[in-house]
């Protein structure tokens, strides 16, 4: 982030440390000259293979990072040697800090990227700016303290107002849900780019997932940064160890071959990892595969799975069709395409919950017919959790609780 306009360019290492190393290591860049440093670090794998294809040395290498873009490539540190690419491990993401660092940051002290974030999110919101995330919540306050008037005014003037139209009343409110709720999708979205979405593939023994991998790898526009569990000795050798890849996945993939259809090995290996994640069935190998064995397959499927996908890891079919599966089943697909122009931090994300929840018990006072005290109740709790993402009311509470955040973590 470079909105935050400050005399220095901060980086730190943002996944944990010190412990067994992380699918993902995040270094995360803050200031002016992020972008430039990012640029001097960092080599795109595709100009790389442009470079090479053309065969010629074009001039200053002039690679800028896109905003929203995730990129593959390598970073080269000062001496101009490749930082292995060997994911979330310590040593790597300390190299990564050090090629920063050289680049032009400085290391950011305890806190500044929160502090940094805080006055961001501040500057923001005073804008009144065209359509972004605080016109939505402002808005949004608006229309709590709009119907909370109209009911409050029924409480003190009764017999001199026209009664309550609560048809009109539900219907105001559940458009402010909606509204609530495309901004929480917005939020979960932004999980994923910070974060990165976690995906198992679990699977027998030669039921093609390394080969699955490989295929998605390719695809254009793969949204896995690291899967879990995919290589023979993690998923095939030993169990537990697929157990612990589902406990940790955002979404689990089992893949079974579709030429020999379900066996009882894929049976024992379902109940082994008993999740509540979201599931998708991959039944690969469908070049190769029968209609009777699929037909088998079909069936199977309804038992345990959100969903499900014919695919081959040889001709690629179905690729595309099983990335689209994980974005439904995680409701990222409901990001307008061309939006996500503002992001929402984890405070706004608890308030915009507390929204929701305080909307969903009002119209259960209403459904339930009690008296309109309670709906005001509920409706000034939206106001005030609303009024605490647009800092139009910080209380002294959130303010500590910011601060106390500082001292620990970034
Ligand atoms: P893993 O053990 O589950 O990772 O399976 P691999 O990816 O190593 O694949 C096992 C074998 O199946 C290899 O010989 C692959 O070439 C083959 N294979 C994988 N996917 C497909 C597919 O979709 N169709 C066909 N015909 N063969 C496949
Ligand atoms: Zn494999």
């Amino acid at each position: 982030d470079n909105q935050f306009q400050s005399s220095s360019t901060i980086a730190a290492i943002v996944t944990p440390v010190g412990g067994p190393p992380g699918a993902v290591g995040i270094v995360r860049l803050s200031g002016d000259k992020a972008v430039e440093v990012a640029g001097r670090v960092f080599r795109s794998a595709k100009r790389r293979r442009r470079k090479e294809e053309e065969e010629s040395d074009c001039s200053e290498d002039s690679w800028r990072p896109r905003s929203h873009f995730v990129e593959y490539g390598v970073v080269v540190d000062s001496k101009g040697s490749v930082v292995d690419e060997c994911h979330g491990s310590e040593v790597c993401l300390r190299r990564v800090l050090r090629a920063c660092v050289d680049a032009g940051a400085r290391l950011a002290e305890p806190g500044e990227f929160t502090l940094r974030a805080f006055l961001n999110g501040r500057l923001d919101l005073t804008q009144a700016e065209n359509g972004g995330f605080s016109s939505l919540v402002k808005s949004l306050r608006a229309q709590c303290i709009e119907l909370l008037t109209e009911i409050e005014a029924r409480l003190d003037f009764d017999d001199e107002m026209p009664p309550l139209d609560t048809d009109l009343v539900i219907s105001k409110i559940n458009k402010m849900s909606e509204d609530v709720e495309s901004a929480l999708d917005t939020a979960n979205y932004d999980k994923l780019l910070q974060t990165g979405l976690q995906v198992a593939i679990i699977g027998r023994p030669n039921v093609g997932k390394s080969s699955l991998l490989n295929a998605w790898s390719k695809s254009e526009r793969a949204i896995v940064t690291e899967v879990a569990g995919t290589t023979r000795d993690v998923v095939e050798a030993r169990v537990e160890r697929s157990e612990t890849a589902a406990k940790l996945a955002d979404v689990i993939i089992m893949a079974v071959n579709a030429v020999e259809g379900w066996t009882e090995e894929d049976t024992e290996l379902l109940h082994k990892i008993q999740s509540d994640k979201p599931m998708i069935l991959v039944m690969n190998k469908i070049d190769s595969a029968t209609p009777d064995t699929c037909e088998q397959l079909e069936d199977k499927k309804e038992e345990a799975f959100h969903r499900s996908v014919f695919t081959s890891a040889v001709t690629g079919q179905g690729i595309e069709e099983l990335e689209e599966a994980i974005l439904e089943i995680l409701g990222l697909d409901r990001v307008p395409s061309g939006g996500h122009q503002w992001t929402v931090n984890q405070r706004q994300c608890e308030q915009l919950v507390r929204t929701k929840e305080a909307l969903e018990r009002l119209r259960e006072a209403i459904k339930d017919e009690l008296p309109i005290d309670f709906w005001t109740i509920e409706l000034r709790e939206a106001a005030l959790a609303l009024a605490q993402i647009s800092g139009q009311d910080v209380s002294e509470e959130v303010l500590s609780s910011i601060f106390a955040k500082f001292c620990i973590g970034k």
